[in-house]
């Protein structure tokens, strides 16, 4: 589904965020990345979800070598391919649950009523079917975040990315949202979290592990993990 070989990000100022980096995500993955702060999860997320071309090596996603796209040919391509979920949520204020979700369709050419019947389910699907006309500051954080993950499979998009999706969340709303992710995972679609928390990429089927940079670590965990039993003594 997305393939990254030989990537390197280098930033203006000289900082190697990511060195040689080589990872496939196939069709219908659950994995974290995870790593400490600076180790290159943010930017791993940004060329992940091509909202940033790498320095160097190549990025394909389903397929497009998306150096060979065009800015306007990326974006729909990542219109139609990618859901993106924040630790900030990024709701439109004053606005609606609804309509929130509703603008994660602008880019289908689909018109108002379309785009808000499909809101409507996407919303259902995330157990906020109550919560339509609710403004993102009457609603709490975990379903905000909710509002969100409808907003990013809204369009029904293959992969979604999820950068530390649980950060702003208390450990109870966070479960929910982790099993909304697992949820929408066994509903086929590939789900990558970016995340610092080693407890968190220790209930996940695959983690690959980031440092300076690098990728440390590609694990296949055991079989508990692979069910989603949270590892006791899973910290270092
Ligand atoms: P993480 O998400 O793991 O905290 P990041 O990808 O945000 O890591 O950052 C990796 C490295 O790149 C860090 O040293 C960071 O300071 C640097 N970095 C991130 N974004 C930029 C930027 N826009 N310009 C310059 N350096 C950056």
């Amino acid at each position: 589904m997305i393939e990254l070989t030989g990537v390197s990000k280098v930033y203006p100022g000289g900082v190697h965020a990511l060195r040689d980096v080589s990872l496939t995500i196939g069709e219908r993955e659950l994995m974290a990345i995870v790593g400490p702060s600076g180790s290159g999860k943010s930017t791993m997320l940004h060329v992940l979800g091509t909202l940033d071309r790498p320095s160097a090596g190549r990025v394909t996603i389903d397929g497009y070598d998306i150096s060979r796209l065009s800015d306007r040919q990326l974006s729909a391509l990542r219109a139609t391919r990618i859901g993106f979920v924040f630790q900030q949520f990024h709701l439109a204020p004053g606005v609606s649950a609804l309509d929130n979700v509703a603008d994660g369709l602008l880019y289908s050419g689909t018109g108002l009523g379309e785009r808000r019947r499909r809101a409507n389910v996407a919303l259902e699907r995330v157990g906020l079917g109550h919560r339509i006309d609710h403004e993102p500051h009457e609603l709490s954080g975990g379903e905000r975040q909710r509002v969100a993950i409808a907003r990013a499979v809204v369009g029904e998009p293959p992969v979604l990315l999820a950068d530390e999706p649980t950060g702003n969340l208390d450990s109870s709303s966070g479960a929910g949202v982790m099993k909304l992710l697992r949820e929408l995972h066994s509903a086929g679609t590939t789900v990558v979290i970016i995340t610092h928390d080693r407890e968190i990429a220790a209930t996940l089927p695959r983690q690959v592990h980031m440092r300076d940079g690098e990728i440390v670590g590609d694990d296949v965990p055991d079989e508990a993990a692979a069910l989603g039993v949270p590892l006791e003594g899973a910290r270092p």
